[in-house]
């Protein structure tokens, strides 16, 4: 598997995954190229643990492709905790019609997201340092985006106080969890209705690597009614007693 051609794991990843229609010579050259820059700078700085293709196309790639169906034409959308840019970076590739916003609380991090969008020529990504729940106190960012996304960043009764605050009346929250997606979501509901939201649906689903495969769940939360202005708390309250 090691010398298969990038474009042949590739497109056979996303035919198991029910993505062959992303398998374009310009997608996917466009994956190849995202793969070796992700790689060169993950010698000099921490951007994934994963380094093989049979585990950066199914885990990195298909795991972000899968949420693209969910997000609406033309939405405006923030990634919360988007480290080393998943799910900024594939989503920004297959969908121009978004307007994505990679924010993280680390630095470093954001900068290569941001070199990256460069390089791959994605003028649909800008780039923000800072903590969620610090921006959602900034005016012009509270309730500002249609859709917020989040992956591998909190438990959900942690991450919703991150996220639904920046999220507008009438726009959503997509968690993207794992298997124990229905776990965290029992004992976040109470916090939600409190954020203003309601759940909207629950996606399970699974991606499929070359020889086994991994349970997900997306978690679809509509944004009902304004976040009160006492959320979000500072995050050690929110990590001490959630909501
Ligand atoms: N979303 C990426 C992924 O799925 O590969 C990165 C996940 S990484 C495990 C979690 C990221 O969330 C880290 O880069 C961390 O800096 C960021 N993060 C954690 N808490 C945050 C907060 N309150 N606001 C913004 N970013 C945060």
């Amino acid at each position: 598997m090691e010398n298969t051609p990038f474009s042949t794991l590739f497109a056979e990843i996303c035919d198991k995954n029910d993505l062959l229609h992303y398998v374009t010579p310009e997608l996917t050259a466009q994956f190849e190229r995202l793969t070796e820059l992700m790689l060169e700078t993950n010698r000099v700085m921490n951007v994934t643990a994963l380094t093989t293709l049979d585990k950066i196309i199914p885990l990195h790639y298909a795991d972000c492709l899968k949420i693209a169906i969910s997000i609406p034409e033309g939405a405006t959308v923030a990634d919360i905790g988007c480290g080393g840019g998943f799910p900024t970076l594939p989503l920004a590739i297959v969908r121009p019609d978004l307007t994505i916003v990679g924010i993280d609380s680390t630095d470093k991090k954001v900068r290569y997201v941001q070199r990256t969008a460069d390089a791959l020529k994605l003028p649909n990504v800008s780039t923000l340092a800072a903590r969620a729940e610090e921006l959602a106190q900034d005016a012009s960012y509270r309730e500002s985006f249609d859709i917020v996304i989040s992956r591998a960043v909190a438990r959900l009764n942690v991450l919703d106080e991150l996220c639904m605050p920046l999220v507008k009346v009438g726009g959503q929250f997509i968690a993207m969890k794992g298997a124990a997606g229905q776990v965290e979501l029992d004992e976040a509901t109470h916090g939600i209705g409190r954020l203003g939201g309601e759940i909207l649906a629950v996606k399970r689903y699974e991606i499929h690597l070359s020889d086994t495969s991994e349970d997900r769940t997306l978690i679809v939360t509509a944004k009902t009614t304004p976040t009160p202005r006492e959320f979000p708390r500072p995050f050690g309250n929110i990590k001490k007693k959630p909501l």
